[in-house]
């Protein structure tokens, strides 16, 4: 293991960078070799408490919030311009840190200017409404920034979720405390320089890094945050909405999966496969909305396991920052096992690999922690690898006779976020989509993400929504303000006993 400490930071609080305050740093491994590519100013619960006491400070004191919305808007695509003139490098420092190839996390700098761009339209359109009662008064309300926001996010598309987070904070009028995740902090740090370059004022974006159960949990603690977001594991949500609910702090949660891709037998074959291969194979299949449950019509099933073993077999695995990379290794050490582990257990409960299930061959790849491309027949839904989120490069492919069996296996699990259905019959796929219990549902496709959509789950896979028009409603809340018209006063007690007006 070599040590290349060249890349480094520290926290962003009030607008510098300073170390912790006990001046300790972490590391950050590169999952394609092993070597140590950054240090990271591991903050603890002081640091924490400093950040939010930066973000409550440029609340209230600060220009951010008086200053013109359309002020405000411009910083946002200044963010969105930086972002996208700089998307190789950005890219490069996801794909050194998570194992991503460069050609996914580059392209994904496009996604995250988009967001900065869509939420800037809302910074001058957030408004209140008049409430008609009676001629006597006068309503209205006015919708307030919910102040400081606590965000906690992951590492397989830390920039991207980071902004989804963000952009519409900032665009309320809100300040943030953005704690980034230990595995791949570096471009969502990153996101602080470019922030502060677009003119964002001091301790509006306050970036703290550090482990989950101490930082992460200091932040959840916080009692002066409005509110707080975390996008991660479904266990992490229930400690951190244990402890945010000790300060009853409002909470919106993107939590786990697993999507089930259901393919019909009335299905133009390879457009199915490929939609499947790249349902479950992107980010090493370390996403949210994997494709992780292929459930294909028994009439297909054999032909369908065969062409997608045959197509994954053709995927490009190397080093992630190569350009020509398809799929890069597992975040770490943990990861690589853990899926290891669940691969196995399967194949000891009876599934078959059909194709991968172990380290791929080969020199270059030896050091990283891949993991071929998995393609699991026989699986049953009992078994732990059809109920669990494996998070890694396995699917399981799964048989079914009847649309009802179809929904059955769908929705037969923990999870409800998202699926995608394959069908030519355009009345099934809208019949099946209204009975999948998932926040999001594509027809005929998959991994669809665009900042104008409701991203978000039912059951396990949390609550809330990011991105769309209602969100922005999520980071501001209603103030009534009620003005009495009437030229006569109002004495309550000139007049007592029953039959008054009360309220
Ligand atoms: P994780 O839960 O380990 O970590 C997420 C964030 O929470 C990190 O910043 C981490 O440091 C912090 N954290 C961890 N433990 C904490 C604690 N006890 N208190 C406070 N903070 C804590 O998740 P991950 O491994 O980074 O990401 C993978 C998970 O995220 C998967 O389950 C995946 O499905 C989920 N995810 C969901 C979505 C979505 O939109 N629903 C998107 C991406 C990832």
């Amino acid at each position: 293991m070599t040590h290349n400490q060249s890349i480094s930071y520290d926290l962003l609080i009030n607008g510098e960078w300073r170390p912790a305050k006990t001046g300790k740093y972490f590391s950050v491994e590169n999952p394609f070799n092993g070597e140590i590519i950054a240090q990271m100013a591991d903050a603890d619960e002081s640091d924490v408490a400093e950040a939010v006491k930066s973000a409550e400070s440029a609340f209230n004191n600060g220009p951010w919030t008086s200053m013109p919305n359309s002020e405000r808007s411009k910083i946002l695509w200044r963010i969105a311009d930086i972002v996208e003139d700089r998307s190789m490098e950005l890219g490069r420092l996801e794909s050194i840190s998570n194992g991503r190839p460069i050609s996914e996390t580059s392209s994904q700098m496009s996604v995250v200017a988009s967001y900065f761009r869509y939420f800037a339209g809302f910074c001058d359109k957030i408004q209140g409404s008049t409430v008609p009662t009676d001629s006597s008064h006068f309503n209205y309300t006015i919708r307030v920034p919910l102040g400081v926001v606590g965000q906690l996010t992951p590492w397989n598309h830390p920039m991207m979720i980071a902004s989804k987070k963000v952009a519409p904070a900032l665009a309320a009028g809100c300040t943030i405390v953005l704690k980034p995740s230990e595995w791949a902090p570096l471009s969502p740090t990153e996101l602080g320089n470019i922030a502060l370059e677009a003119g964002l004022p001091k301790g509006v974006l306050n970036i703290v890094n550090g482990l989950g159960p101490i930082a992460g949990k200091s932040l959840a603690a916080d009692p002066r945050l409005g509110k707080l977001e975390l996008t991660g594991g479904t266990e992490t949500g229930k400690a951190v909405a244990q402890i945010a609910g000790t300060n009853l702090t409002p909470l919106q949660f993107e939590l786990g999966g697993k999507a089930p891709v259901i393919v019909f037998d009335d299905v133009n074959l390879d457009d199915a496969v490929n939609g499947c291969a790249f349902a479950s194979f992107i980010a090493s299949g370390q996403t949210c909305i994997q494709g992780s449950r292929a459930v294909v019509h028994t009439s297909i099933y054999d032909k369908f396991v065969s062409l997608l073993s045959e197509k994954v077999s053709a995927i490009k695995l190397g080093d992630p920052t190569n350009p020509e990379t398809q799929m890069g290794p597992v975040v770490s050490k943990q990861a690589y096992d853990r899926i290891l582990g669940f691969i196995e257990n399967a194949s000891s409960d009876g599934a078959k690999i059909a194709h991968g299930g172990k380290h791929p061959q080969g020199t270059l790849l030896k050091d990283g922690y891949f993991i071929e491309p998995t393609v699991l027949s026989g699986v049953r839904q009992n078994m732990p690898i059809a109920q669990e989120e494996v998070f890694g490069p396995v699917v399981c492919v799964i048989p079914f006779d009847t649309e009802e069996e179809a929904v059955s296996i769908a929705n037969d699990i923990p999870y409800g976020l998202g699926c995608s259905i394959w069908t030519s019959n355009v009345s099934r796929a809208h019949r099946v989509a209204q009975k999948i219990v998932a926040g999001i549902i594509w027809i005929n496709d998959h991994h669809r993400l665009h900042p104008a959509i409701p991203w978000g789950g039912f059951k396990d896979s949390g609550y809330g929504r990011e991105g769309s028009y209602d969100f922005i409603h999520e980071y501001t809340a209603p103030k009534y303000v009620c003005v009495r018209v009437e030229p006569e006063g109002f004495d309550w007690y000139a007049n007592p006993g029953p039959g008054q007006r009360l309220n």
